[in-house]
């Protein structure tokens, strides 16, 4: 699933490459991932509209436009495995929309599962009362707060930490992937309790989300302006990561083998040796 890191750099680059353009297409191929309104509207509002800009919210994909009379938002939810491509001669299996515009650039969406979900919203910037349900309830994003309000969100939540790191409502932005990150360059179980977090541990916890996330961001960006290649995470993340699906390996800072804990079809990796538990439950 893309995270916060993959989509702020996907959108800046979508901002870059895309803003000004005029859409002269837009076609749907799976209508089911279309949730508001019909594919038919949404041709009708978006073509000859032009592109403001590409933005995240949380982990949505949200494509700015400018109509005549109004603002046109194209909202994206990506599931689990969707990715953006641009179109080269012959479109992925289950590719779901092609946005082509006049200059020729021509974008598309695919989406091996079809979990995703596409809403297009137009007013002006009342984007709150706009947005699906799951999205308003949304915390804020994890790059845009501070230290307190870190600290004073974190303790509404008492249960594991990374738990409470990847629900959408804390904070939005962190994932499966990036909340190993954290953890392990915050030396943090996974699996302690955040009321067994000391006041020192929860700084350590904000300082590794901001510097993980943020050297994440920087590095994608660099590499998708330097590649135009915008649906290969598999490189990003092989070079980024230097925990998560690292299982068996040897630590990256003590050497000792990586632990690897399936449960909710999702895979936790970290080091017993480098992130010690306070929670002596713990297996
Ligand atoms: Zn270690």
């Amino acid at each position: 699933m893309p995270e916060l890191p993959e989509l702020e750099a996907i959108s800046k680059y979508l901002t870059k490459k895309l803003s000004g353009e005029i859409v002269a297409r837009f076609d749907t191929f799976f209508h089911t991932v279309i949730r508001f309104p019909d594919t038919k509207t949404i041709q009708t509002l978006l073509v000859g509209a032009r592109l403001e800009k590409v933005s995240r919210k949380g982990k949505l994909m949200v494509f700015q436009f400018r109509s005549i009379d109004t603002y046109l938002h194209l909202c994206i939810d990506h599931g689990l495995i969707g990715r953006f491509a641009w179109e080269k001669v012959k479109a992925p299996a289950k590719t779901v929309l092609r946005l082509k515009f006049q200059s020729g650039s021509s974008l598309i969406y695919h989406d091996r599962r079809l979990h995703g979900a596409i809403w297009l919203f137009h007013g002006t910037n009342k984007e709150n009362t706009l947005f699906p349900s799951k999205v308003r309830n949304y915390g804020p994003d994890i790059l845009t707060i501070s230290l307190d309000e870190f600290k004073s969100r974190i303790r509404q939540y008492r249960g594991e930490i990374k738990g409470v790191l990847t629900k959408q409502e804390f904070v939005t932005g962190i994932g499966n992937a990036y909340a190993d990150e954290i953890l392990f360059n915050a030396r943090i179980h996974p699996f302690t309790k955040r009321t067994n977090l000391s006041s020192s541990e929860i700084e350590r916890l904000y300082k590794s989300c901001t510097s993980i996330l943020g050297h994440g961001v920087s590095e994608i960006t660099n590499w998708l302006f330097t590649t135009d290649k915008i649906d290969n995470q598999r490189f990003w993340r092989k070079e980024l990561f230097r925990i998560h699906l690292r299982g068996e390996q040897p630590c990256y800072n003590c050497g000792k083998s990586i632990s690897s804990i399936k449960a909710n079809r999702r895979i936790t990796n970290f080091c017993r040796t480098c992130q010690t538990s306070r929670n002596k439950n713990f297996i």
